[in-house]
């Protein structure tokens, strides 16, 4: 092992604390280069039947006018991937060069043929040479050489014919999809999918065959984070600098796929990790477009960012949070609570939900009618905030900040109220709230204003209110200039009820800064609670990046007591995104959780339509997860973290599924919809709609 690698004490990038791109080896797909320090590139995959050229080649090409770059398209058996021939003339003669991607699972055979025609196989390593049966069987290391000399076997002419060929390939390993052998030995795990990969990497490399992408791919992006990483990490150890193909399985659609494909991907690309990306939504693959290019553009080519962190002994801190961030485990930061109202910001409980007030003053009381529409009219009761947090500007705002608190209370709703420090020596005091938010000034406080600070936060916890601490100065040397000061004073106090919050930076500082900040507070024994907060006047599409990019990332990490996310614009529902960006990071349920394919040429009924359906009818079953897959023969594998499974089985036909076992086969279609409903039913899982 090198001693670059030995220092970054077995974490897989060169700091926590700086984005720096991973620069991956270059590898050719047709006339289209991965890697290196080529900008992300943009694919998708077909949902048509892959024998109908006509239906295929004229959605390739709508693909192709909104800027996908990679075409895949399924090839289930050979018959299928002969006929990519006939799609790669078609779309020759409309114009379209873009490189093809042949998607295999099961079929050597398949592969084979394809590797003819298209400039991409892609394989997985879970089905590639296995048949899935959820076996539990004892592998002895004699046994497993042997099933490893098998695949290499099957393997190693496809090897040979992409490399004769120049043909790349894909191993995309799937979470739902691990063969058995795999997960008898590692488990469904992190591990278990870089192993599947590495097998197969391994081979190719005997044969001295080195165009390959890898991907880690789960629905779960807590996993599919953790798998990257961890193959990052294997990889450096061996050698292997192969570039990343980055997605999040069965994602779904709106904005539920949009929110949890960029917690997973963007999470990973902010890591300096990814050179091609794909976000798969229940939807038409040129919908995917759009996001995929506002989180790809983000990460031009450049291979680093600014570093903030000058001055600042950044080493340490870096070394703190690698050390309490092993890449395979999810360990939520230790934190004591924090009083707000009828809450407490602690992790231990769960993360919780805070909006801001409008501005203006005079909108204010819209803000009761927002809360009250949230609670009772959406339906679904445990989407709402849980805090308003007003900006006060003036003696005159503590009048209508006194009203909305005192309807407040009983409806179990915390207020917070914000104020600059430089008005808050006369108003914050007076405020009538259950939190104070006091932003710190820019520069270091002076002696008098010490004083003053030190004398209000005193009043303000007489008064039994809690204190949150915002920090926006810059770079990290004056942040914890700032935050040590504050500190001192709080220890002197001893103040409790308290929450830090830092604001006032972008999307990647407000990542690095935070792990900074969660680092600096464990190595000094101050386990105060962090509220994330994301203040951002982009349009929606953009801020719904932004704050999955900021929150999901950090979550995910488990940094983060509490979400403060600000838009001022009226189309941005910033508590709904909120909560979605909670549940897609796996720290919060509030809904049901659905899992849905994006559906390709092996769909056995329309994803879309059915999707919506069974939407409409379990979409109020909070913490209930349904997976809707459009086929047998990879579906049930890939669900796998679903408590009930809607499969197509068979034209026409559903199969059902309570966790991974199938519980009834071959139900008309018609009838599928009311045997889900009683399935749920029948497991003590359902309630009726409010
Ligand atoms: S589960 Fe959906 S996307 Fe996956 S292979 Fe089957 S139909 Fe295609």
């Amino acid at each position: 092992m090198s001693d670059a690698v030995k220092n970054k004490l077995s974490w897989f990038a060169p700091s926590p604390l700086f984005y720096q791109r991973r620069i991956a080896r270059e590898v050719r797909i047709g006339n289209k280069l991965v890697g290196g320090r080529h900008p992300i590139l943009v694919q998708s995959m077909a949902t048509t039947e892959t024998m109908d050229t006509e239906a295929t080649v004229a959605q390739c090409l709508r693909m192709a006018k909104v800027g996908c770059e990679l075409l895949r398209i399924t090839a289930p058996t050979p018959k299928h991937a002969a006929n990519l021939k006939n799609i790669r003339a078609a779309l020759n003669a409309a114009g379209c060069d873009l490189p093809i991607v042949a998607d295999i699972h099961f079929m050597p055979e398949a592969a084979m043929e394809a590797a003819l025609h298209v400039e991409k196989v892609r394989v997985n390593p879970g089905n590639f040479a296995d048949t899935k049966r959820f076996a539990v069987a004892e592998y002895s290391d004699q046994d497993y050489r042997e099933e490893l000399e098998r695949i290499e076997e099957r393997f190693t002419p496809l090897v040979k014919r992409c490399k004769d060929l120049g043909r790349a390939m894909r191993v995309g390993t799937n979470h739902g999809s691990l063969s058995d052998r795999i997960m008898n030995r590692y488990g469904d795990s992190a591990l278990g999918m870089v192993e599947s990969a590495l097998e197969f990497l391994r081979i190719a490399r005997k044969n001295d065959y080195h165009d390959i992408l890898l991907s880690m791919k789960s629905s779960n992006p807590k996993v599919m984070i953790q798998a990257y990483r961890l193959l990052v990490q294997r990889m450096d150890e061996e050698g292997m600098d192969y570039p990343l193909h980055l997605g999040v399985t069965e994602a779904g659609d709106g904005e539920d796929g949009r929110v949890k494909s960029a917690v997973g991907i963007a999470t990973l690309l902010e890591d300096g990790i990814g050179d091609t990306v794909r976000v798969s939504l229940t939807e038409d693959p040129e919908f995917e477009m759009p996001v995929a290019y506002r989180l790809a553009n983000r990460y031009p080519g450049n291979p680093s960012r600014s570093n903030l962190f000058e001055g600042v002994d950044k080493e340490s801190l870096g070394k703190i949070w690698i050390q309490d961030h092993p890449i395979t485990e999810y360990r939520p930061r230790e934190s004591r609570p924090c009083a707000m109202g009828p809450f407490s910001i602690d992790r231990k409980t769960t993360v919780r939900v805070i909006t801001a007030a409008p501005h203006k003053p005079s909108d204010w009381e819209r803000n009761w009618r927002s809360y009250i529409d949230y609670r009772f009219g959406t339906g679904q009761n445990d989407i709402h905030p849980e805090a308003y947090l007003f900006s006060i500007k003036e003696a005159a705002d503590l009048e209508g900040l006194a009203k909305f608190h005192a309807q407040a209370k009983p409806a179990q709703l915390a207020v917070v109220a914000r104020f600059d420090l430089s008005e808050a020596w006369d108003l914050g005091a007076k405020a009538s709230a259950d939190m104070v938010a006091l932003r710190l000034p820019q520069g270091s406080l002076s002696q008098p204003s010490s004083a003053k600070l030190s004398a209000l936060c005193q009043a303000i916890a007489a008064k039994g209110q809690s204190l949150m601490l915002e920090f926006s100065q810059a770079p990290a040397s004056l942040l914890f200039e700032a935050v040590d000061q504050a500190m001192a004073m709080l220890d002197t106090l001893k103040l409790k009820e308290v929450s830090l919050c830092l604001r006032g930076f972008d999307v990647s500082q407000l990542i690095h800064l935070n792990r900074a900040l969660a680092s600096k507070l464990l190595q000094e024994g101050r386990p105060y609670p962090i509220v994330l907060a994301l203040d951002s006047e982009e349009e929606p599409e953009e801020v719904r990046i932004s704050a999955a990019t900021l929150f999901g990332s950090l979550l995910c990490d488990g940094l983060g007591d509490a979400i403060l996310l600000e838009s001022g614009r009226s189309d941005v529902d910033t508590v709904g995104l909120s909560y979605n960006i909670l549940q897609a990071s796996k720290v919060r349920v509030s809904k049901t959780e659905f899992i849905s394919c994006p559906s390709c040429g092996r769909t056995l009924f329309d994803l879309q339509e059915v999707t919506a359906r069974i939407k409409a009818r379990t979409g109020h079953l909070t913490g209930v997860n349904i997976a809707i897959m459009g086929c047998i023969v990879n579906g049930p594998g890939e669900m796998a973290d679903a408590d009930f499974g809607y499969v197509g089985g068979a034209p026409g036909k559903i199969n059902l599924y309570v966790g991974k076992e199938c519980v009834d086969k071959g139900i008309a279609f018609d009838l599928a919809d009311d045997k889900l409903v009683e399935l749920i039913k029948s497991n003590g899982k359902w309630k009726e709609p409010a």
